[in-house]
């Protein structure tokens, strides 16, 4: 959101306006009375367009913030409930410019895009005035230093006083950028101010999670709020877990297998009344008794969840070993009280196929008539997961 993206431009110094979050139109009130004069209250949620939207108000007095932030508090833009403004200090706007950096996959490279004609937004202004839109690759081990930040600068036309300052909030932003290990820092509008000031007025910024390790600071940003409650207990218990919407639990070791786990289904789901896989969830390749236990509960929690599909190719570890974990996860959740009662369907392959088929037959026979199938085809498997499903 804004307000943690300027948080972190503050941190490198990128230059920003004071300012805080607030949660009530009261508190909002207490924050303008304290910058002074004229604020902008801001909608925070993850989405651009705020301020056509309604979501971003000018307010001259403390009275006006409060009843700004009360109309903006729990509007609902693209989707997203606001449950905070930022009240900051406003400004007169002289220019609006844009800037980023960005990861640019498809050339394998990071890019810096700058123009001299912000305020419009970004995707708009690429489409109608390309040319406006300055697109500048940067080597990731070179990185922006002075000369690349002149020349982004250079090509976007930032002329006059107001070069030299975006040289320097170019280097800061790059600084952001990596060290924070970001795929993308935006800001859109840098503005100068009538007195001549580069200041950065709105900020977005994605970070990579792959690098959450390096960044236990970063875990405060994360809006728990808006995160779905069973992907947050799966997350706790370091699951790699989606929440989709259908009826087929999916169990798999391996993102690939899994991801085509969720199209085998979905596809054999159609004849039998649009039957949909529930989620993704890749318990990987070692994967104990415990993490087959921790998937199955999470899964199994799901009230949309009909039947499960377990999709299982036994390599590094054999497949004895995933029956064995099958059996010692039943054992784990029962001991929790979850008693298993949705259907599951399993299909081991692989290495010491042989041996899990006849662990899992062998618990089957112990278990409720019809709680434990087998298939031995991943096609077979997934059309009788979602058969059963629908059957519910
Ligand atoms: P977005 O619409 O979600 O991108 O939100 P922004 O933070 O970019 O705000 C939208 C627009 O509000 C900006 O492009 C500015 O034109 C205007 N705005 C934001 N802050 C100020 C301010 O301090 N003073 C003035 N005059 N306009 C502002
Ligand atoms: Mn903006």
């Amino acid at each position: 959101m804004e307000y943690q993206a300027k948080e972190l431009f503050a941190k490198h110094e990128v230059p920003v306006l004071p300012g805080s979050v607030v949660e009530t139109a009261e508190d909002a009130r207490a924050v303008a009375a304290e910058i002074g004069g004229q604020v902008v209250v801001k909608a925070q949620v993850k989405t651009g367009g705020r301020g056509k939207a309604g979501g971003v108000k000018l307010a001259e007095t403390p009275d006006e913030a409060t009843e700004k932030a009360g109309a903006i508090l729990g509007m609902d833009i693209k989707g997203h409930t606001v449950h905070r403004v930022l009240v900051t200090q406003a400004s007169d706007i002289d220019q609006e410019y844009y800037v980023s950096f960005l990861l640019d996959r498809a050339n394998r490279t990071y890019l810096a895009m700058a123009s001299v004609e912000g305020g419009m937004e970004i995707e708009q202004l690429a489409v109608e005035r390309p040319d406006a839109l300055a697109r500048i690759p940067v080597d990731a081990i070179a990185g922006v230093d002075a000369a690349k930040a002149a020349e982004i600068a250079d090509a976007a036309g930032f002329t006059g006083d107001v070069r030299d300052q975006v040289i320097v909030v170019l280097q800061k932003l790059w600084r952001v950028f990596t060290s924070e290990d970001a795929t993308l820092v935006e800001v859109n509008p840098l503005v100068k101010t009538p007195d001549g000031k580069v200041v950065a007025l709105d900020g977005k910024v994605s970070l990579d999670e792959n690098a959450a390790f390096r960044h236990p600071e970063h875990a405060e940003f994360e809006d728990k709020a808006a995160a779905d409650p069973l992907e947050a207990r799966a997350k706790e218990k370091d699951l790699n877990y989606v929440k989709l919407s259908g009826e087929v639990g999916i169990i798999g070791n391996g993102a690939g297998l899994v991801m085509s786990t969720l199209d085998v289904v979905a596809y054999a789901g159609e004849e039998f009344g649009g039957v949909k896989p529930a989620n993704f969830l890749d318990i990987g390749g070692g994967a104990s008794a415990e993490v087959m236990a921790n998937g199955l509960e999470i899964i199994l929690s799901d009230d949309e969840v009909k039947a499960v599909f377990v999709n299982v190719f036994g390599g590094i570890t054999a497949c004895d070993a995933v029956a064995n974990g099958i059996v010692h996860a039943f054992g784990l959740l029962e001991g929790r009280g979850d008693q298993v009662t949705k259907p599951l369907v399993v299909r081991l392959d692989g290495n010491n196929a042989v041996e899990g088929r006849r662990i899992l037959s062998e618990f089957a026979a112990t278990a409720p008539a019809g709680l434990i199938e087998q298939v031995d085809t991943m096609d077979g498997a997934a059309r009788r997961a979602a058969e059963l499903a629908a059957a519910k």
